[in-house]
């Protein structure tokens, strides 16, 4: 009999059960099993009672909850993604009588423990399986009508996992409409605190949200859009110390930065890994979108070779030159479609292709883009 690797997520304080290797938030640790091994033996495995009041996700499906025995007899696939939350750590108000689901939110969100890079939590937990593949009958219906998408596809949606970097005027956008659609596991990154200047473009954000982390503030959006969507969130710059290690669990990348050098540090994280880099860029009255898939096209460098220098006067978008409040709405929704029809397989991607739009002038025009046989990122990446 073959065996099979799992990949395995322990969070919170069942990190202790990876044998004391915890890196702080959560541990992740590669699991060989006997192939047809079932979700018990893997608990087994792992020294875990199968007693552990605890949620378990399969592939970003939730699995098995505390009182459902039956899915123990789940067997795993090789390269499955199981994940272990904890009732205490994953939600502290799980067991409160009465509560509102906002007020659960709430709790939930100020009580989680910074520390270690990533913060996992979903509102997903609070219904039973039975209401939530119900829930999630009807809330795709219309998605689920479409022959092009259908059952296949939301299950395809569901196991996506997209890093959107920056919590902006794009992030916003492509975050929502990424989390209405059904895309199962959602990263954000942001430095940065809501500001009242942001509210004119940055949807995800409420006047409420003033002061607070833009990445609580976006994942409390989107909690409150589809409870059904597990959310990651790094409060911090996107930098080549973290980059790595940040976007390795995910699909591929979306950017709502408003920064060039971030701009480069995706595109070569992308093409060293070899995931999909979904660009969006945005300036005064005008936006660019674009994919760049180095293993099917060209990448971001093989356009922009080098980061222009300090004296190259260009600057960083918003801040210094005014934006016009729709087009971060624009650009932002392409990119959820881009994201959408890669995990899909559907349509043509703007993969080669830079689409340029004017919103003053309401045009589009498309820009063919070809590999750069010099480019020193794609040369690196092969
Ligand atoms: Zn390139």
């Amino acid at each position: 009999m073959n065996d099979m690797e799992l990949d395995v997520w322990l969070y919170g304080d069942l990190a202790r059960f990876a044998g004391g290797t915890s890196g702080g938030g959560y541990a992740n640790l590669t699991v060989t099993l006997p192939a047809g091994s079932t979700l018990e033996g893997l608990l087994d495995s792992l020294g875990m009672a199968t007693g552990e009041r605890g949620f378990t996700f399969i592939n970003g499906n939730l699995s098995a909850m505390p009182g459902i025995q039956a899915d123990l007899d789940r067997e795993l696939k090789h390269k499955d993604r199981v994940a272990f939350f904890h009732l205490k750590s994953m939600w502290p108000a799980q067991y409160r009588q009465g509560a509102s689901l906002t007020e659960e939110i709430d709790e939930a969100l100020h009580k989680d423990p910074e520390q270690g890079l990533r913060h996992s939590w979903t509102a997903k937990s609070h219904v039973n399986r039975e209401q939530i593949s119900r829930d999630e009958q009807l809330r795709y219906r219309r998605t689920l009508m479409l022959p092009e998408i259908g059952e296949s596809g939301q299950e395809a949606l569901k196991a996506a996992s997209v890093l959107i970097i920056g919590a902006g005027g794009l992030g916003s956008v492509s975050s929502l409409y990424l989390a209405a659609a059904g895309v199962g596991r959602i990263g954000i990154v942001d430095p940065d605190s809501v500001e009242l200047s942001n509210l004119q473009r940055q949807i995800a954000h409420s006047t409420e949200a003033i002061g607070t982390l833009k990445v609580h503030s976006a994942r409390e959006r989107i909690a409150g859009l589809n409870p059904h969507v597990l959310v990651d969130t790094f409060n911090m710059s996107f930098n080549p110390d973290n980059s790595y290690d940040i976007s390795s669990d995910y699909d591929i990348l979306a950017d709502g930065t408003d920064n060039l050098k971030t701009r480069y540090l995706i595109n070569d994280i992308c093409v060293r890994a070899g995931k999909p880099y979904v660009y969006g860029a945005v300036y005064r009255f005008e936006g660019q979108v674009g994919v760049f898939d180095a293993l099917k096209g060209p990448c971001y460098r093989c356009l922009f070779p080098k980061p222009p220098q300090e004296d190259d006067h260009i600057s960083d978008m918003a801040e210094e030159e005014g934006m016009f409040s729709v087009v971060p709405g624009i650009i932002g929704t392409i990119q959820a479609s881009e994201v959408i029809k890669l995990i899909l397989g559907i349509g043509n991607s703007l993969s080669g292709r830079m689409l340029l739009c004017d919103v003053l002038g309401m045009t589009f025009q498309e820009v063919l883009l070809s590999k750069n046989p010099d480019c020193l990122s794609c040369k690196a990446g092969q």
